[in-house]
């Protein structure tokens, strides 16, 4: 293992890693980054949907080799029951633009290329290589990790984890406190391969045109979760996620949850004759604001899903964690260049340009949000959906009886369900959690 001193380490290789060192490189700090993955992107999972905005601040001109998929076109919302979708769809030619603003990915491909990117500006990247532990100095200061190789202490002046939402070296280091289960989600997602043109059929597509469904309702058994579905360019993926807190509360297995969301009339027609490829689970962070550990200490920053930085609300993680990674690498540079130690004191500079980002007013903004949609799941994602579809069916079924009789037996359904205190409170409680 190598012996001399870095001005940092970064230890993971996701989003976050790759934009923190990155970062770091391009401004001529000397930069180890560590990954336990065979390569960059062989542990990650996500759905997903990349963010140009953020990831053009790092590379200008990635749309040049970077492997996207599709770019959007449309975003398709839909709540459903067990036997219909209520959509709310958004196209717009708008986004076929020169430099289209969001695009599918898949994040094995992408996150290879995004590493090869680090190591073009010189890094050095060392992947098969777990870290064990950070090491601590007597003051309790971090002074560098251990990994799994022979003589594995490397020493550097800051530690930046971005070892994602599982985050087991900050917990084991008492930088963190284990996420508690109402924070975590655990998703399963799933890889369907048709042919390319099936795929533009079925979503109206053309060229490199994508369109992603996003998807709640019954389909998560009045657990707090979601399903998703986007295009790529030969494989559609598909998947669902619920809190890990009421998978526990309600013993119900991820894998029947996606062979019922596949199953769905209006799922089953998009996927059908698909091949399955690939299959894989993984945490996100969904507590919001809330659950937002610690940031920085002496010697330390944590960036990404490993600091809890995902807009569940919005679906939103990678863009938040390459935001968080380069600000942590700006941090670090401006720090190294005016000769400032790694102290708490100095690295709270981090986190004061985290609070001037994106990053934590989103996610200030829905502080309320993940409570309320944990605490009311059975009304938002059972009842709610249910009776939607149902007032929908009335209003569009064209069966002799007279609208004002449609209107009221609607009305008389909510009423029912909910009681009008019920509905006023669950409207107020939305309102007030979405300000
Ligand atoms: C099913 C699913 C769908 C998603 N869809 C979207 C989406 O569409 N859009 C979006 O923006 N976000 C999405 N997300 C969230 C997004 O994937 C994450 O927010 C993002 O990957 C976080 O990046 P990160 O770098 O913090 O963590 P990660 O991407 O998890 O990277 C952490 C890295 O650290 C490495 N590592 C961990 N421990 C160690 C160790 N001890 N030593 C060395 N290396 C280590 C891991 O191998 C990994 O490579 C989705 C997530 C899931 C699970």
């Amino acid at each position: 293992m190598i012996e001399e001193k870095f001005d940092a380490i970064v230890v993971g290789a996701g989003m976050a890693g790759n934009a923190a060192a990155l970062t770091m490189f391009k401004r001529g700090l000397k930069v180890l980054q560590l990954e336990r993955g065979e390569y960059a992107g062989s542990k990650n999972v996500q759905g997903a949907i990349l963010y140009s905005e953020m990831l053009e601040k790092l590379i200008p001109d990635f749309r040049e080799d970077a492997p996207l998929e599709r770019h959007l076109v449309e975003q398709r919302f839909w709540m459903m029951d067990d036997r219909s979708h209520v959509g709310l769809h958004y196209r717009s030619d708008d986004f076929n633009e020169q430099r289209p603003n969001r695009y599918t990915i898949i994040r094995a491909q992408f996150d290879k290329w995004f590493s090869k990117k680090v190591q073009e500006t010189g890094a050095v990247v060392l992947c098969e290589t777990t870290v064990v532990e950070l090491v601590k100095d007597q003051f309790g200061k971090v002074i560098g990790v251990r990994t799994d190789r022979a003589g594995g202490l490397v020493r550097a002046d800051v530690v930046v984890i971005a070892e994602g939402v599982t985050g087991l070296l900050g917990t084991r280091a008492g930088l963190r406190d284990i996420p508690k289960p109402e924070n975590v989600a655990l998703a399963v997602k799933e890889m369907h391969f048709l042919p390319r043109e099936t795929i533009e059929a079925r979503f109206n597509l053309k060229g490199d045109e994508g369109t992603v469904i996003e998807a709640a309702g019954t389909i998560s058994r009045g657990m707090t979760g979601m399903g998703f579905i986007y295009a790529n360019k030969e494989c559609i993926s598909l998947g669902i996620g619920c809190l890990v807190s009421d998978f526990q509360k309600t013993g119900e297995a991820p894998y029947d949850l996606i062979e019922r969301f596949k199953r769905h009339p209006s799922v089953a027609p998009l996927i059908e004759g698909s091949e399955v490829k690939e299959y894989s689970a993984h945490l996100i962070p969904e507590g919001g604001f809330k659950a937002i550990p610690k940031l920085y200490g002496d010697g330390w920053v944590v960036v990404g899903d490993a600091a809890q930085l995902n807009n569940a609300i919005h679906r939103e993680g990678s863009n938040l964690a390459m935001t968080s990674g380069r600000i942590a690498g700006e941090a670090i540079f401006q720090l190294k260049r005016r000769r400032k130690a790694m102290t708490e004191e100095n690295l709270a500079l981090y986190k004061q340009m985290l609070d001037k980002s994106f990053v934590i007013k989103d996610l200030k903004k829905y502080k309320d949000m993940p409570a309320l949609l944990h605490t009311q799941s059975q009304s938002f994602f059972l009842t709610y959906p249910q009776l939607v579809s149902r007032a929908m069916q009335n209003f569009v079924r064209v069966d002799g009886t007279p609208k004002v009789e449609k209107e009221k037996t609607t009305i008389r359904a909510f009423v029912s369900a909910r009681s009008w205190l019920g509905l006023f409170a669950d409207g107020f409680r939305l309102a007030r959690a979405w300000r």
